[in-house]
C-alpha cells in the first residue's frame, strides 16, 4: 500500500504552507497557507488546488501564521469537513488572524470594484468574515506532547517550536498497512536564547524530515541585539525622529516592544513613548499574556507584571480614530504598524507620513518575501508606491535580522544534527530556491540526503529503504 507526499504550496516559496499525506483513501493535510508576495504567488490562490478538499479528512495546523493557515477558510468553503487539529494557543490565535485576513480580502474587492481594475466583474473576496466563522468550528485544540489519532489511522503529536505562542513542529505517523512510518513537519522553526518564547523541542525520532528553509544559506547578525539596536534608534531620538518598525502583529510586535523596553529600563535608551498601532496586535497580546504562565513562553528573569506583558507606558491604538491621533504627534517616539512587509495594513499611512522626512527612522524586523515594498527597499529601490502616490524614501532605514524568528542556517542544521538518530530523507521546504538549494549543499555536506521538492510534486514512499521516490 502506498503512501505519498505532496508539495501543494511552500515549495520554491516561503508562503502558501500545504503538504498533502495520502495512504489509500485517506488524506491528510499539513498546513493549508496563503501565498502571499509576488503577483504570480498570490494568483494561485484563486487557483483550484491540485487535490479535492473533499477527499481531505482532517488537517493539521503548525501555527497561526497565515501563511500557513490562511487559506483554511477557502477550503473549507470549497467543501473540507474534517477536524483541524492544532495546539490550543494556536486556536486562540486563528480567529483573530483569519478574522483580519478576511477583512483584507474584502477591502480588496472593495477597492478593486471602486477603482475598476480588477478582472473579474464584481471582484469577490477570496473568502469573508463568515467563511471564517464557519472554518472555525472544525478546530480541534490538543495539547502539546500527546499522541493524537486522525482519520485513517495516522498519528500526530505536536512540540513546541518556539517560533510564535501555539507553534509547533509535529511528528506525524503513517497507519500500519502504509509504512508505518514517522514523519516531522518543522513548521516553522524558533530560535534558541530568545525572550518571549521558549526554545524549540528537540527533533523527535524520524524516518523523514520536512524543514522549513526560509534562512537557508544566512546567518542572523551575531552582535548582540541591544548594539543592532541601540546606535541607529539613539541617533534617530537625537534627531527628533519618529521610529516606524512595521511588524507582524503576531509574536514580533510582542518581542518588539518588549525588548525595546528592556533597553529604556537599562539605561541603553532614553525612554520615549511606544506605540503599537494595531487592534490585531492588541488582541494578540491579550493572549500572550493569558499564556504567560502556562510554560509555553518564557517571560524572561524581571519582575512579572501581575500578567502583564507589557509596562503601563507602552500604548495600544485599537481605533482608527486612536491610530489618527499618531499623525499629529511629534518624535521622539516609536510607531509599531503591521504588516512587517509592507504589503498593507496601517503602516501605509504611516510609511506615507514618515518616509519623506530625513529625521525619521523605518526599522524592518522580518522576512522581506520576493515582491513585497519590503523587499524592494532592500534591493535599494528609493521611492515606495503607496495608496497610488509615489513616496521618496529620504529617511534612514535599517534591516535588524536579530529580532527574526526564524532559525538561521547553523539553527537548522544544528536541529537537525542533534536529532536521535538520521532521518533518511530531508525535504526543504519554506524557502526561496537559493536559500532550500544552499541549506541542501549544507546538509549534504554534513551526511544527510536533502530533496528540494517543486511545486505540484509528490513522492512515494519506500518502506524497505525508507526513502522516496518521485511520482
Ligand atoms: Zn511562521
Amino acid at each position: 500500500m502506498t503512501l505519498t507526499l505532496g508539495f501543494h504550496g511552500g515549495a520554491g516559496t516561503v508562503t502558501g504552507s500545504r503538504f498533502l499525506l495520502t495512504a489509500g483513501q485517506h488524506q491528510v493535510l499539513v498546513d493549508c497557507g496563503l501565498f502571499q508576495g509576488l503577483k504570480s504567488l498570490r494568483e494561485m490562490n484563486w487557483r483550484r488546488t491540485a487535490f479535492d478538499p473533499r477527499a481531505v479528512d482532517s488537517l493539521v495546523l503548525t501555527h497561526a501564521h497565515i501563511d500557513h493557515c490562511g487559506y483554511i477558510p477557502r477550503f473549507v468553503r470549497d467543501g473540507f469537513r474534517g477536524p483541524i487539529y492544532c495546539t490550543r494557543a494556536t486556536a486562540e490565535l486563528a480567529p483573530i488572524v483569519l478574522m483580519d485576513a478576511a477583512k483584507l480580502q474584502e477591502e480588496d474587492a472593495d477597492y478593486a470594484n471602486r477603482k475598476g481594475y480588477s478582472k473579474h466583474h464584481p471582484a469577490l473576496p477570496l473568502f469573508d468574515a463568515r467563511d471564517v466563522e464557519h472554518a472555525l468550528r472544525y478546530l480541534r485544540p490538543v495539547p502539546y506532547g500527546r499522541e493524537v489519532d486522525l482519520p485513517g489511522g495516522f498519528t500526530a503529536t505536536f512540540h513546541n517550536a518556539g517560533h510564535i505562542l501555539g507553534s509547533a513542529h509535529v511528528q506525524v505517523q503513517s497507519p500500519r498497512e502504509h509504512g508505518h512510518t514517522r514523519m516531522v513537519f518543522s513548521g516553522d522553526l524558533g530560535r534558541t536564547d530568545m525572550p518571549l518564547h521558549i526554545d524549540p523541542e528537540p527533533l523527535p525520532l524520524c524516518d523523514t524530515l520536512v524543514l522549513e528553509s526560509t534562512y537557508g544559506g544566512r546567518q542572523h547578525d551575531p552582535a548582540p541585539l541591544q548594539e543592532q539596536l541601540r546606535k541607529p534608534f539613539d541617533a534617530a531620538i537625537r534627531r527628533g525622529g519618529t521610529i516606524l518598525i512595521p511588524a507582524f502583529a503576531v509574536a514580533r510586535a510582542q518581542l518588539v516592544t518588549l525588548m525595546l523596553d528592556d533597553l529604556m529600563d537599562q539605561g541603553l535608551l532614553p525612554r520615549i513613548p511606544i506605540h503599537i498601532d494595531s487592534p490585531m496586535a492588541a488582541d494578540v497580546t491579550g493572549i500572550y499574556e493569558r499564556h504567560l504562565e502556562s510554560g509555553e513562553l518564557d517571560p524572561g528573569t524581571g519582575e512579572p507584571r501581575r500578567g502583564r506583558l507589557f509596562p503601563a507606558g507602552v500604548r495600544l491604538h485599537r481605533t482608527i480614530e486612536e491610530s489618527r491621533q499618531l499623525n499629529n504627534l511629534e518624535g521622539p517616539r516609536v510607531i509599531i504598524a503591521s504588516s512587517g512587509m509592507l504589503t498593507g495594513g496601517r503602516v501605509l499611512h504611516h510609511l506615507a507620513r514618515l518616509l519623506p522626512d530625513g529625521k525619521n527612522l523605518l526599522v524592518l524586523v522580518g522576512y522581506q518575501a520576493a515582491g513585497t515594498r519590503g523587499r524592494r527597499l532592500l534591493d535599494g529601490e528609493r521611492t515606495l508606491r503607496i495608496h497610488g502616490q509615489d513616496v521618496p524614501v529620504n529617511c534612514h532605514w535599517i534591516s535588524v535580522d536579530g529580532l527574526s524568528a526564524h532559525a538561521d542556517e547553523d539553527g537548522l542544521v544544528d536541529w537537525v544534527k542533534a536529532a536521535p538518530h538520521k532521518p533518511a530523507t530531508i525535504f526543504l521546504a519554506h524557502g526561496e530556491p537559493d536559500a532550500s538549494e544552499a541549506l541542501a549543499a549544507k546538509l549534504t555536506a554534513a551526511g544527510f540526503h536533502p530533496v528540494v521538492p517543486q511545486l505540484d510534486r509528490a513522492y512515494e514512499f519506500i518502506p524497505a529503504s525508507r526513502h522516496w521516490r518521485q511520482v
